[in-house]
């Protein structure tokens, strides 16, 4: 069922656990995503960029097939449907398309802006069921298209957004996006602990999360992290599994072009990949 982040994000603080944010890109995605969480009776969020939503033919669609597959498929665990990096704009199509979750990132603002914005958002999210995430610090990584190592949030700046009322909060702890730098120093833990410390019990989210050894995961969920937001790993497992199929010349084997057998390799791989952060992160059987 479609339900907002906000009941399955406190139990999981509470049980010490994150749940996982897996981005959709299309049909495929979204049902291998869909039929996952239900096989490991596990909370979902499925994340969606403006990119991508404008890549799926906008948020009404993806709302409406979110919806509808969650109805054929019989999928009893809970899922959220959420804006990953919204725009103020952003923010406003998806609660009118039918999103049960939205993330404003307002970090680009000046903290007075960001502030304004995030309350008035904070507002309507209530009324209208929804839950909120709200960013503080940059999040490196190539977010708006410039390369950051990540940046750490200021535990100050992040309880005064915590106090606004949204319902999770990301904060730069040193983790980026897509891949990681060989050189990468890892993730400040005193950050996040100063953070934790700071915002009580408001969920933390850690974004990046592809590549992030799993020691460090365990460690970010003990001190507070309970959504984590998996990506490029999908997108790198599913382009791994079609290059083996077509590598190995099964596209010209019989009716082996057929994108039904085409893409199956790579669904397989999201998958697999998604039962596994699952289980790293702690919420098999947690539905
Ligand atoms: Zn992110």
């Amino acid at each position: 069922m479609l339900v907002s982040a906000k009941e399955m994000l406190i139990k999981a603080k509470e049980g010490h656990y994150a749940v996982g944010q897996f981005n959709i890109n299309n049909l495929e995605w979204t049902k291998a995503i869909l039929q996952t969480a239900q096989e490991m009776n596990s909370p979902v969020i499925l994340g969606v960029s403006e990119g991508a939503g404008k890549y799926m033919c906008g948020f009404k669609t993806v709302a409406d097939m979110v919806k509808a597959m969650i109805d054929e498929l019989k999928i009893t665990v809970p899922v959220a449907l959420h804006l990953d990096h919204g725009t103020y704009e952003a923010c406003y199509k998806c609660i009118d398309a039918g999103f049960s979750s939205i993330m404003f990132d307002g970090s680009h603002y000046p903290i007075e802006e960001n502030v304004a914005k995030t309350t008035e958002l904070v507002k309507v999210c209530a009324e209208k069921g929804m839950s909120l995430e709200a960013e503080v610090g940059s999040i490196g990584g190539e977010e708006d298209g410039v390369v950051g190592m990540g940046e750490c949030a200021d535990p100050n700046e992040c309880k005064m957004i915590a106090d606004l009322g949204v319902n999770m909060l990301a904060a730069g702890i040193g983790n980026i996006h897509g891949k990681y730098p060989a050189n990468w120093p890892g993730l400040s833990f005193e950050t996040l602990a100063a953070v934790s410390e700071k915002v009580g019990s408001m969920p933390l989210v850690l974004h990046g999360g592809t590549g992030i050894p799993a020691d460090m995961i365990k460690k970010a969920i003990s001190l507070g992290v309970s959504k984590i937001n998996v990506n490029t790993e999908c997108q790198l497992a599913f382009a791994a599994a079609t290059r083996e199929y077509v590598e190995a010349g099964k596209d010209l084997q019989g009716k082996g072009f057929d994108p039904r057998k085409l893409l199956a390799p790579g669904v397989e791989a999201i998958k697999a990949t998604v039962k596994e952060k699952m289980e790293l992160f702690g919420s098999v059987n947690k539905a």
